[in-house]
């Protein structure tokens, strides 16, 4: 997973993807363009699906 936080509205949004269009799922703004942040919720390298 991905994160961005929309400079528009600044609410973050998800995606598992970071190929081709990226765009805010709450205002619509493109994030396209972009830097992604590192998940905050699990450590690079993990699996959070995995038990
Ligand atoms: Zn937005």
């Amino acid at each position: 997973m991905h994160r961005k936080i929309c400079t528009n509205c600044e609410r973050a949004s998800h995606s598992a993807d970071i190929e081709g269009s990226w765009i805010c799922p709450y205002c619509g703004a493109d994030l396209t363009n972009l830097p992604s942040l590192p998940p905050e919720d699990f450590e690079p390298g993990q699996d959070p699906t995995a038990t």
